[in-house]
């Protein structure tokens, strides 16, 4: 089908069908302009669209970027009434202001850009969005990344699903005082090939995830396993937290703590 707009150039004696044609020619163009503004506008809001675990396609982010998906924010009331439900346990010792929800963009090992989400400190906040923008833009592997209350508040249940996470009010793994993860000052990177391992004066084995007792040889090779000098453990290092795999007495392999 010939364009329309070709006439338009044509030499009309009549000023009647010059009138016509380039009524053509402008509707035509409304119709292109139309299209362009509804795919801008349909893009532009995709962004809401994308949730927590949800990938976000690539071309997208080659047009749009990835900073977008990289914000802290308070605790709202609705995170709050969820996080009561699960990851807190007691209102006491939980200060509200003091806490963040951090939004991200992870890769998993098949480099898919993943949202992640977790609720932190505030005092590591800014830690954490550079150490997660600098591991997302390096393409390092992170698997999952979703709220701790997502699994009922179970650690147990989270760490087999390999995900990341930081805040959950519980003591610490050989029991007692509270964890930093109560403050929100310790996060757990893919801990299901990353696990806690603990020799007790009984001889009793604790492993958790319990079912990692297949990644505590630190020499295999495997997905998502933390090295000593990996960026990972660089970053985290950098921005001034321990490593769990450094520990004498038992070894938390995918734990950093302030
Ligand atoms: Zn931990």
């Amino acid at each position: 089908m010939p364009s329309p707009w070709v006439p338009l150039f044509r030499n009309y004696g009549c000023l009647y069908d010059r009138i016509v044609v380039f009524g053509i020619f402008a509707a035509d163009m409304a119709k292109h302009l139309i299209l362009l503004f509804l795919f801008i506008a349909s893009t532009a809001c995709a962004q809401g669209r994308y949730r927590p675990g949800e990938v976000v396609p690539e071309p997208y982010l080659k047009v749009f970027g990835s900073e977008r998906f990289f914000r802290v924010a308070p605790i709202d009331a609705e995170l709050r009434a969820l996080m009561e439900r699960c990851s807190v346990k007691s209102e006491k010792g939980v200060d509200w202001d003091g806490l963040r929800y951090l939004q991200v963009l992870h890769r998993d090992v098949d480099g898919n850009a993943i949202v992640g989400e977790m609720v932190c400190n505030a005092a590591v906040a800014n830690d954490l969005m550079e150490i997660f923008t600098a591991l997302f833009e390096s393409g390092y592997p992170i698997e999952k990344m979703r709220l701790i209350d997502h699994y009922g508040g179970d650690d147990e249940a989270s760490m087999r699903d390999n995900n990341t996470s930081c805040f959950n009010q519980r003591a610490i793994t050989a029991g007692g005082r509270p964890s930093k993860h109560s403050y929100g000052l310790a996060v757990d990177i893919n801990p299901k090939y990353n696990p806690y391992y603990k020799l007790k004066s009984s001889g009793k084995v604790v492993v958790k995830p319990e079912t990692g007792a297949d990644y505590l040889d630190r020499e295999g090779d495997f997905p998502y396993k933390i090295r000593k000098g990996d960026l990972c453990y660089k970053l985290f290092k950098q921005h001034g937290f321990h490593w769990g795999g450094d520990w004498a007495s038992g070894k938390d392999y995918q734990h950093f703590e302030k």
